[in-house]
């Protein structure tokens, strides 16, 4: 059993080729849009609709397996990288995305200075600027 069936298990979600064919995109080329993930999935399943990879996505989502992650003004992008609340740099000219560890430490961001009493599960944080292909390009 690969690591991909016994996480689709461990969700309570059935071993689908297509479920196990998104995960498997989304591990080798993370923070891609959904357009992506439907040319790579169908790469290797050509019969797979885009409906059922939508739909993929969405079962995945809710069950925590992957992250749904939309910077301001940019198309819906995910990932597998799940349960770390790590944060994202985003290049303002192209899009590129990588991640980034919590500033100091294990999920720090998660103390809020104060919580008004709110549980908080989640802090979203995106640094925004140039990647280093795009500043490259503008210095001739
Ligand atoms: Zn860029
Ligand atoms: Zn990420």
């Amino acid at each position: 059993m690969s690591d991909f069936e016994a996480q689709l298990r461990d969700a309570s979600l059935r071993v689908t080729r297509p479920r196990l064919a998104v995960l498997a995109a989304l591990r080798d080329h993370p923070h891609i849009d959904t357009e992506t993930v439907i040319e790579l999935v169908r790469a290797d399943l050509e019969t797979v609709s885009h409906q059922a990879i939508y739909d993929v996505l969405r079962a995945l989502t809710d069950a925590g397996l992957i992250r749904r992650i939309q910077p301001a003004g940019a198309l819906a992008r995910y990932e597998s990288r799940v349960g770390d609340n790590h944060h994202h740099v985003v290049c303002r000219s192209c899009g590129a995305i990588a991640d980034v560890d919590c500033a100091v430490g294990h999920t720090p961001c998660l103390t809020a200075s104060d919580d008004h009493g709110f549980v908080i599960d989640q802090a979203e944080v995106v640094y925004w600027g140039t990647c280093p292909a795009c500043a490259a390009e503008r210095t001739p």
